[in-house]
């Protein structure tokens, strides 16, 4: 008998933990960090804290409890409170491995407390985007999954015991674990490298959609991933259900796809006299590719900072289709660190802004930008909000907001604080041209009808009853941590 027990992610957008067990094989279905429920305890400037391992997540119900999955250095600090819930790390084999669908931290992050042996399966795509992630910033508790640093960080970063990592296999199409065979195959989503999997035994077919839709450019890879799926005749289907609204609420309004998107931002940059401002997700290569080609057309220069064009060059490197940092239009943007003086030694002096400095990279200062505002596209988001001091857009020049509408009450207060600065500067209100990275109500029920399963399983949805006032009692509305039994 096979089992998927729903640790988390059920009733709510992201932190997706399933535990599948199927013909004495062990799986976690992604492990991802719950933005929702950390957001109850914590904030910007209230975190768990490191030198208590992974004991203030305990304590706080943010990870499931279970014995032998974690990293043993996380659990010894719980084990010095008399806690021995979560074993001491030491036991073996409890999980066969975890199958990450795509580079989104609401399903990745929490791997980086799973035990260091556990190996992650996932695309070459999502390894070399979330590696590229880790390259670029801080080492960060909650979401360095494949370089970690293993607690208490006492020893210094030189010794070889200060960093942990996650080996990733790269997978695409079959893996075999005794009888167990696990099909992965490609899905858009608006992150590339997403992934769908199916897993079958002796019990039968489980099939894992992760994040996808059918409106984006690459929806062709989802179309036969349902046809795929299909052939199968799944017992399971475990399908997300993030555009469910509740109360057959159409969200027709926000069904934009990439071509409206660009057509959109085209009109707008079009008219638009001064600096053009993007702000969307650089993994978005298709939302990349969008801006990239309108500011060609516009005869525009395109800027992106450091941390993006970091980013860029690993997604080159591994053949995602975008362009090199030796592309004639593309600017790296310098902000003003250390000394504030553009001392090209002394404020640069990190490893990977030194590899990119190797690559012969044109750069950018605001103060360039401001000669000309209007020769420019500039990718910019939340946090680089500050750089609008010292660009001091024109009169006529353009914020475009270019990724998902707030949909919690940080986001708002994140949206709220960004309309201020975008007042300040003369750029309110902002264009929001966006298509979702997420399928549609009417997609989703295709791709149900489709593949046919005996029973759906909807997670990563607010709205899981759309699915049973569509499906009746084919749905199976799960509670978290429950156990299916199949
Ligand atoms: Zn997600
Ligand atoms: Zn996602």
């Amino acid at each position: 008998m096979g089992k998927i027990t729903f640790y988390d992610g059920v009733k709510e957008i992201g932190g997706t933990k399933i535990f599948l067990e199927i013909s004495k094989k062990r799986f976690f279905l992604d492990f991802g960090m719950n933005y929702k429920k950390r957001n109850l305890f914590f904030e910007e400037y209230l975190n768990p804290r490191v030198a208590n391992g992974i004991g203030d997540l305990y304590f706080l119900d943010l990870i499931p409890k279970i014995k032998g999955l974690y990293r043993k250095d996380l659990v010894k600090f719980i084990r010095q409170e008399g806690v021995e819930e979560l074993g001491d790390g030491k036991e073996k084999d409890f999980v066969d491995g975890v199958f990450l669908s795509h580079a989104h931290f609401d399903h990745s992050g929490y791997i980086t407390f799973l035990r260091e042996e556990i190996p992650v399966y996932t695309s070459k795509i999502t390894e070399t985007i979330l590696r590229a992630m880790e390259d670029v910033s801080v080492t960060q508790f909650e979401t360095s999954i494949f370089k970690f640093i293993r607690r208490p960080a006492v020893k210094t970063y030189k010794d070889p015991e200060y960093y942990g990592t996650h080996n990733a296999v790269n997978i695409s199409g079959k893996l075999t674990f005794n009888s167990v065979n696990v099909f992965s195959y490609p899905v858009d989503h608006s992150v590339p490298g997403a992934m769908g999997f199916v897993f079958t035994g002796n019990e039968g077919a489980i099939v894992y959609t992760g994040d996808l839709r059918l409106h984006g450019k690459h929806a062709k890879d989802t179309e036969d991933f349902v046809e795929n799926a299909r052939a199968f005749k799944p017992k399971i289907l475990i399908i997300e259900g993030t555009n469910l609204r509740g109360e057959n609420k159409s969200s027709e309004k926000e069904f934009w796809t990439e071509e409206k998107v660009y057509e959109r931002a085209r009109d707008v940059i079009k008219k638009t006299t001064g600096l053009v401002m993007a702000d969307f997700s650089i993994r978005d290569v298709n939302r990349f590719m969008t801006f990239y080609n309108l500011a060609k057309e516009n005869k525009r220069k395109f800027v992106i900072t450091l941390k993006d064009a970091y980013l860029l060059n690993a997604m080159h490197n591994a053949g995602m289709g975008v362009p090199s940092l030796n592309d004639p239009l593309i600017y790296v943007y310098l902000k003003k660190k250390k000394t504030g003086t553009y001392d090209m030694k002394k404020d640069y002096s990190e490893k990977w802004i030194k590899k990119l400095f190797e690559l012969n990279i044109k750069t950018v200062k605001a103060s360039d930008i401001r000669k000309n505002e209007g020769d420019y596209v500039f990718v910019m988001r939340y946090w680089d909000l500050q750089e609008l001091i010292d660009l001091r857009p024109p009169k006529g020049s353009k914020y475009i907001h270019s990724s998902s509408e707030a949909h919690s009450e940080e986001q708002e207060i994140d949206e709220w604080r960004m309309n201020n600065w975008l007042k300040k500067f003369g750029l309110y209100p902002r264009e929001h041209i966006h298509a979702s990275g997420h399928a549609r109500k009417e997609d989703l029920f295709k791709i149900v009808s489709e593949i046919n399963p005996e029973i759906i399983i909807p997670v990563h949805t607010e709205h899981p009853e759309e699915y049973v006032n569509k499906f009746g009692s084919k749905v199976k509305i799960v509670e978290e941590g429950e156990t299916i039994s199949f």
